[in-house]
């Protein structure tokens, strides 16, 4: 079977998903084998529970009157049918890479064109060889445009992604301090997410520049067609404000205050608000978006919880996220007491990075510092160090931070935010 013959099928269905929990009749169930149950298992589940179509890998389970199929490999087929659907589609997609902020500012660029277009956007943080196609995947007829976020760990990644999702507009966030371990260093940072500038180049398609990033500007440099921000012979000029730790945009005198911390987010805030000018809001809608957004997503919140304020930045670190958190919670009136988790992921640059970051929190002055993980705790010397997320919620039983202000900043692999509810 082949995508072109598959294809009507699929635009009976209700959704695809690769989640055999999430199946609905009329969803199309793409069986990969999991940590649990394989592949052949799960196909048939799925035609029980009355799937429109099950793509699996096993031969032995092809079923055609049920509607199960069997390709020679479920990822390539699943890839394949986005790229089929994504070259029928007429909108303009808007694809965002980059080492921090994809996941924010995916979310800031859909509130705010959401404003005037009915927008489809990656769910979550489904940002990768299969996150991507079942992006595309979900853009209906109904939708008028959609925001892709695009995932990198290692070289070739961001141009597979835009060869499927074949976007009409790209933004790299920034280059930083991510996957160092897959992607071989920063300059191979560099390299990989500027894969999405190769592709955008060589089909002539728009490039989103933030003009304060000199990475970003010499790689786009002489190009067209481009919008840029940040500077003010650009396209765009927008200024910063914050109150009492939220970070604000105003433009031409006129103000958005946001409920994002971190003045990275700044930044995020000005992508976003560029593609709203570009794409015709005005800025009431652009400022309506803002101010009603609230993250929820363990990304620059802050919460408020028995009398004290957190920041709950607990999603993902690295070294270049870990600065800017803790440069920013630097800033907040009170005491203050850092939490910092791990950065995983980093190989040879590990160890230098974790020490790194401990001497940037000590030169900060903050009133306590709490270092969770093997690695910072090689690195901390200073100060009250824990193996694990575990180790550290066994001291919270009986011991209490004091701080007013406690910042809470780790790679996804602590987990982190499990220590929320002990701290009071
Ligand atoms: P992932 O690789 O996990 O998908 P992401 O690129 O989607 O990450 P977000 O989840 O949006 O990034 O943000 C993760 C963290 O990165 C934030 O909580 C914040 O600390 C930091 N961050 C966000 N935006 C920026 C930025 N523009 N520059 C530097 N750091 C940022
Ligand atoms: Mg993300």
């Amino acid at each position: 079977m082949n995508v072109a013959s598959f294809y009507p099928l699929f635009l009976q269905a209700g959704k695809v998903t690769i989640d055999s929990r999430k199946i609905e009749s009329n969803d199309i169930f793409f069986a990969f084998s999991g940590d649990n149950f394989n592949a052949a298992t799960l196909a048939e589940k799925a035609a029980d529970e009355g799937a429109l179509a099950v793509i699996v890998e096993d031969q032995a389970f092809e079923n055609i009157e049920r509607n199960i199929f069997h390709v020679p490999s479920t990822l390539v087929f699943l890839q394949e049918l986005a790229i089929h659907h994504r070259n029928q589609l007429k909108i303009p997609i808007i694809a965002l890479t980059g080492s921090n902020g994809k996941t924010t500012t995916k979310e800031i660029i859909h509130v705010v064109l959401s404003q005037k277009y009915n927008l489809q956007y990656t769910f979550g943080n489904l940002n990768n060889h299969i996150g991507v196609p079942l992006t595309l995947l979900s853009i209906k007829p109904e939708h008028e445009m959609a925001v892709v976020e695009m995932g990198a760990n290692h070289q070739k990644e961001i141009e597979m992604l835009c060869k499927i999702a074949q976007p009409n507009f790209g933004y790299i966030t920034n280059f930083g301090k991510a996957h160092l371990e897959g992607f071989g260093g920063f300059e191979g940072v560099i390299k990989g997410k500027s894969e999405m500038y190769d592709y955008l180049k060589s089909h002539s398609q728009t490039i989103l520049v933030n003009e304060n990033d000199p990475i970003q500007v010499e790689k786009t440099e002489n190009y067209s067609p481009k919008i840029t921000f940040g500077k003010a012979n650009s396209d765009y000029l927008f200024e910063e404000f914050s109150t009492e730790n939220f970070v604000g945009l105003s433009f031409q005198g006129q103000k958005a205050q946001s409920k994002l911390t971190g003045n990275y987010n700044f930044t995020n805030l000005c992508a976003a608000a560029s593609l709203g000018f570009h794409f015709g809001l005005n800025f009431e809608q652009i400022k309506t978006a803002i101010e009603n957004y609230t993250p929820t997503n363990m990304r620059s919140q802050v919460l408020q919880k028995n009398g004290k304020t957190f920041v709950l930045d607990t999603y993902n670190a690295n070294p270049s996220s870990m600065v800017e958190s803790l440069k920013n919670f630097s800033t907040f009136e009170g005491s203050k007491t850092v939490i910092i988790g791990d950065m995983l992921e980093l190989g040879e640059e590990s160890e230098k990075e974790h020490q790194a970051i401990m001497a940037l929190a000590e030169s900060l002055n903050f009133d306590e510092i709490i270092t969770v993980g093997k690695h910072f705790k090689k690195a901390n010397q200073i100060s009250r160090s824990f193996e694990n997320t575990q180790e550290f919620s066994q001291y919270l039983v009986s011991e209490h931070i004091k701080s007013e202000n406690i910042l809470l900043k780790a790679s996804r692999g602590i987990a982190l935010e499990k220590i929320l509810d002990l701290i009071g």
